[in-house]
């Protein structure tokens, strides 16, 4: 079941290691709803948004400029569930979740059910760095975003008409509301070490497609789908957000790293395909360790995600 287990961070001997790797959404990706043509844009996604952060890791920049650097740029590309071309609620809006941690010093920010900020994960950042909360909601984080000088955008700005004809799907019963089908699937994250020894992880998401009640998932939550810890490793989830929240996937997989003693690939492997499993959750992590050990596993049909490490070549992947 294992779907990638890069070994990264090695480096030239001696060499201070870096690492990132970063995910697109896990769920059930049938090959007959996604064309060559549509995958080659997916994978060119993917290895764009990689890129952007490798290269900030490469010249000596810190982690968590690369995370958020990587999921901004998929938050703008439409074709992922976070920024433009996030999924829509049942009533038509498209909420916005996102959060960002320093594993240096366990700083967080997130921020959960905009709809007026093109990036959430800078908005997410802003809260660490610029505020003395964690978590800001709704229009009091869209207060705080102009504050901080954050140009809002129109609600149109995230419109794209597939995801428009996904939640008619859904509206129509033709498609369970929790299934992880492709209509939800596309939330997206990013996990790197830098040249410091610092890690960072970056979640950023529009939800499950029919959402209703100001629902939120497990990606703004700190310690569900969003964990770092410069001690251990750090992480970014996707899947069936209430289940990922109820196990505490992201911290629990850094406490069997740190406490537990279990490596990155045994605390992973552990999580997604017994713990989740266990209470029926389907989706998948990226981790990084603090040696630069990747790891991407998930136990759903697929899983976009992309790495790359110090010397290595960028790996671009989806289904197992
Ligand atoms: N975890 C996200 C949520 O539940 C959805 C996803 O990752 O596909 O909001």
């Amino acid at each position: 079941m294992i779907a990638l287990g890069w070994a990264a961070g090695q480096g030239k001997r001696g060499a201070v290691v870096f690492g990132i790797a970063i995910h697109g959404g896990a769920g059930t990706l049938p090959r007959t709803e996604i064309s060559a043509e549509r995958e080659r844009q997916y994978r060119l996604g993917l290895a764009e948004a990689l890129d952007g952060g490798r290269s900030i890791l490469e010249q000596g920049g810190k982690s968590l400029d690369a995370v958020m650097h990587a999921v901004a740029a998929l938050e703008d590309n439409p074709l992922f569930n976070a920024g433009r071309g996030a999924v829509f609620t049942y009533d038509g809006r498209n909420e916005l979740d996102a959060a960002i941690m320093d594993g240096t010093n366990l700083r967080a920010g997130s921020v959960c059910g905009v709809c007026h900020v093109k990036n959430p994960v800078e908005l997410a950042r802003a809260v660490m760095e610029h505020s003395d909360y964690v978590m800001l909601n709704g229009t009091g984080a869209e207060d705080f975003a102009l504050s901080r000088g954050f140009a809002l955008v129109p609600r149109s700005y995230f419109h794209t008409d597939e995801r428009w004809r996904q939640l008619q799907r859904i509206r129509s019963g033709d498609i369970e509301p929790s299934a992880l089908t492709i209509s939800h699937v596309g939330t997206v994250g990013a996990v790197a070490l830098d040249r410091h020894g610092t890690l960072a992880a970056a979640t950023s998401t529009g939800g499950m497609t029919g959402k209703r009640f100001n629902r939120i998932g497990d990606s703004p939550v700190i310690g569900a789908g969003t964990y770092a810890d410069n001690r251990c490793c750090a992480v970014s989830a996707t899947g069936h957000g209430e289940i990922f929240i109820r196990a505490a996937v992201a911290h629990e997989i850094c406490a069997r790293v740190r406490c537990g003693g279990q490596s990155l690939a045994a605390a992973v492997h552990e999580v997604v395909h017994v713990e989740l499993p266990g209470l029926r959750g389907e989706g998948g992590v990226i981790a990084i360790d603090r040696h630069g050990h990747i790891a991407m596993e998930f136990n759903s049909e697929g899983m976009f995600r992309a790495a790359v490490s110090a010397g290595g070549e960028t790996q671009v992947a989806i289904y197992r």
